[in-house]
This record gives structure tokens, sequence and C-alpha cells, in this order.
């Protein structure tokens, strides 16, 4: 009965506000004019209110519990920006309008490319990409060009490590290049043999999660930012996870040519659910001629967007590219100093090193050593009365916390990816790190109870297989 639809909860009759009769115009045309009722569900406002209010709190969200989704930085993001970045002046800008009319946009834009190349030490970013996957795209373009521009036709190959988030390979094999493996040394880092032997003259690019998909810093990556560079080709960072480094480290003093950020995640813009986002590609020196058009300039007092940028890729996105989430970026940027950002990323760290300590003994990090913003378990079901990571993550649900990622990164057998962030408490993580203990001694005493979890949701254990095979897309 609860759970009804509101279709189903239909009786005829039942309205919720009533408009006096509507006058009959007779200027639509006739044969546009419907000639049957629209079959909407017939309901009180507070039979509605109350449906649509109930069904959003069947969802987990930021707002209602902790969301320790790895790699995904589900953290804190101030409610003010939300006013922020739809204020009329940037939400009702024509796309066409002239650069005089919108030269508070473009001053936002200019100074957000400005604090990101503070941050990164990069000579120039662009803000057209709508994501982080279109950032890579962008930036593995960008090294096309460049490498076009420099007659290296050959190179044909990008190295990617067996650490990177999958979006890597894909993005290059995207651009046209053939895409090389390599794995990750005992270590979890970057294997230099291995690399070696991978690099030569058809390489045009290694792509490098930092923070790698392990949660682990590539401690040897200036050494790798020398070889990638003897061999003649380019290093691109996929910085998606700079809440680790932010206010800690920048890109180009460890030799990184080209990288992307992402502003949802790190920069005050929510991630998840697919929404909006924004992927900024900086590139140094060497590389920024060939960024797309147009760039954001300034010029005397007035800022201005310049398309005759003869060795630029092209464009990568119409317009502007995603300016609410901008506007969210640069207000982070805006609001915190060098310092609080750097005790940003340090919280970060520690409150992951605090989770994975905590378990140790009961979940086991699957690297064993001080980790970055997130840390990566792996749940050995031979060792746990036959239960799952997935058994675990449903299980959590019961005790009302969002799931973190699981079963991600491959390289880690059944692997749990835990994001504190900085944002939450010791409360919290107290909080989480005791529900996990007790599905650990539910485990041992009643390993059904968590098989078959989660207990208190409105929907239960899935039929994953059928909901493949046989999707109803239509209840
Ligand atoms: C999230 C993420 C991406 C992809 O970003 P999207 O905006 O989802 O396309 C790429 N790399 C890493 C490391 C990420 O965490």
């Amino acid at each position: 009965m609860e759970n009804l639809l509101s279709i189903e909860k239909s009786k005829p009759g039942r309205r919720g506000v009533r408009f006096e009769q509507a006058q009959k115009h007779d200027y639509l045309p006739q044969n546009l004019l419907r000639a049957s009722a629209p079959r909407l569900p017939e309901m009180s406002e507070f039979d509605t209110v109350r449906h649509f209010t109930r069904l959003s709190q069947e969802n987990y969200s930021l707002d209602g519990q902790f969301y320790p989704l790895g790699s995904c930085t589900m953290k804190y993001n101030p409610k003010a920006y939300d006013e922020l970045s739809v204020l009329a002046p940037f939400a009702n800008a024509h796309p066409f309008a002239p650069e005089s009319a919108v030269q508070g946009t473009l001053q936002i834009m200019y100074e957000l490319q400005e604090l990101l190349k503070e941050i990164t030490g990069l000579a120039a970013f662009t803000l057209q990409p709508a994501a982080g996957a279109h950032g890579e795209l962008t930036g593995i373009l960008t090294v096309r060009a460049y490498h076009d521009a420099h007659k290296n036709t050959s190179r044909c190959e990008v190295i990617v490590s067996d650490t990177a988030h999958g979006t890597n390979p894909a993005t290059a094999n995207m651009a046209g290049y053939t895409v090389v493996n390599i794995k990750s040394a005992a270590d979890g880092c970057v294997d230099k043999q291995a690399l070696q032997a991978a690099l030569s003259d058809k390489t045009a690019a290694v792509m490098l999660t930092v923070p790698n998909t392990v949660g682990l810093f590539e401690k040897d990556i200036r050494e790798i930012a020398d070889m990638v560079h003897k061999a003649g080709a380019l290093l691109y960072m996929d910085g998606a996870n700079f809440n680790a480094l932010i206010g800690l480290a920048k890109p180009a003093d460890f030799g990184v040519d080209v990288m992307h950020l992402n502003l949802h995640k790190t920069f005050a813009a929510p991630h998840g659910g697919g929404g909006p986002g924004s992927g900024p590609v900086g590139a140094a020196k060497h590389v920024a001629p060939f960024l797309p058009h147009p760039m954001v300039e300034k010029k005397g007092d007035a800022y201005t967007l310049n398309d005759e940028i003869p060795q630029s890729l092209g464009k990568m996105k119409a317009f502007y590219g995603n300016i609410a989430v901008v506007l969210r970026g640069y207000c982070y940027l805006r609001q915190f100093d060098a310092n609080t950002l750097k005790n940003i990323a340090e919280k970060a760290i520690l409150n992951a090193n605090y989770v994975r300590a905590k378990l140790k003994g009961k979940f086991d990090a699957f690297f064993d050593v001080n980790c970055m913003h997130e840390c990566v378990l792996s749940i050995d079901p031979s060792k746990m009365n036959g239960v799952h990571t997935a058994d675990v993550a449903k299980r959590l649900l019961d005790y009302g916390f969002y799931a973190p990622t699981i079963y991600f990164p491959l390289i880690v057998p059944e692997a749990m990816m835990i994001e504190p962030t900085e944002t939450e408490s010791k409360e919290m993580l107290d909080a989480f790190v005791g529900a996990l203990e007790k599905i650990y001694d539910e485990i041992f005493a009643n390993p059904q109870l968590v098989h078959d979890a989660p207990h208190t949701q409105v929907v239960s254990r899935i039929d994953e297989v059928s909901a493949a095979r046989q999707p109803n897309l239509r209840w």
C-alpha cells in the first residue's frame, strides 16, 4: 500500500488545486488540440506531496547519510553555492550574447583558469570539458595535436597502468591510439621496468592516475616523468581525485605535461547521479598552444574569447562549458586560502588512514601501507565464512550507511573502496567503523544474515541477472 505508485493511488475526481474554468481560446489550430484528456493520476495535493516526499526519503543522499563512495569524493559542498551558481546574470545569459554583455562570466572563467594554474603549476587551462572523461579526451587530443605539430607521426601508442581509472584506456582508444597496458608492481605503484620496456618511439603519452585507483601516490613520479620525456612522449595525469593533493603538491613540479581536474568531486560540485560536471584541462608551456580554443584572455580591463589560436586542436564544447559548475569551483577556490586547501587534503588523507588503521585485523587493506584520500580493502570470502564484498556492502545499508564503491579497482580481488573525505567528523568515522565491526562479528555468528542483507530497505536483494536480462522499465 505504502509503495503504490501515484498512478495506482489515483481516484477519479480527486484534485489538488482547482483553477477557474479556463477560457476557451481559438488561437491554437484545431488539428493540434488533443481529442481526449491525458491519463494523469488524480490525487489530492496532500497525497501527492506525501508520495513524493516519501520517495525522496527512500533514497540515500549526502544530505542524509555518510556516503563513503570511493573515487567519487562525496564531500560536503557549501549550500550557499547552490544559490550562487544559478544567479540570473549567469544562468540566463544568452549563449550568443556579445562579449561586452558577459564580462562577468568571462572574468570568473579567466580568474578560475588562473587559480587552477596556481594550484597545479601548469601554464594554461581550458574550462571547456563537460566531465572528467571529456577532459581526458581533450587532454589526449591535445597530446596528438602536439605530436602532429612536431611531425611525430609514428607515435600511435598510449601506455596505461593497470591502476589507472577505467576511463583512461577508454579515452586513449577513443582518441585513436593503441592502448598498451602495463602491470603495476607488488607495491601497487607503477612497475618502472615494465614501463621502460613499453616505452618506445611509438609512445605518444603515458597516462597515470594520481593518486592511483588503489589510493596510493606514485612515489617515483619524478623519475617516471624523466623516463617518459626521454622517450619523447608526454606525461598525462588523471587528476580527478585532486582532493588528496590540493595545496600539497603541484603536478608541474613532478613533470606532468597535461592533466585534467574534476570540478565535481574536488571543487564543490556534487558528484554522482550523472549530473553536469566540469573537467578542466591544464597543460605545461610547451603543450599549452594546442589546447582547445577559444581561450578566455584578459586585454587591458576587458575579458575576451580568443579564437585565433593557430595550433589549437579545435573546439571541444559549444559555448562556455558548464558554467554553473565552473561558478561553484570558482567560489570554492576563492573561499579558501592556500593553507586551508592544504588542510583539506591533509584531513582527507588522515580520515582515510584512520578508517584503514581502525579496521586492520578485521577488514584489511589490500596494500598495507599509508594511503592517500581513500583506502581499498579486500574481503576474502575463504576467510570470511563465505561472505563476499557485496554482502558486506548491502549489510552496511541496514546500518544506515551508503555502501562504498565495490569491485573496483579491478586489480584488487573483492575490493571495497572507502573514501571518507575531509568533511566527516571523527564521530561519524567511528560510527562507520563500528558498523563494520558489528558486521564482522555477524559474519562468524550468522553469515546468512549478512548474505541476505539488506533487511531494512524498501527494496531487498535484487536479482541482478534478471534485472539485466529482463529489465522492467515501466514499473
Ligand atoms: C571520476 C573519475 C574520472 C571520470 O570523471 P567523470 O566526470 O565521471 O567522467 C576519471 N578518472 C578518475 C580517477 C575519476 O575518479
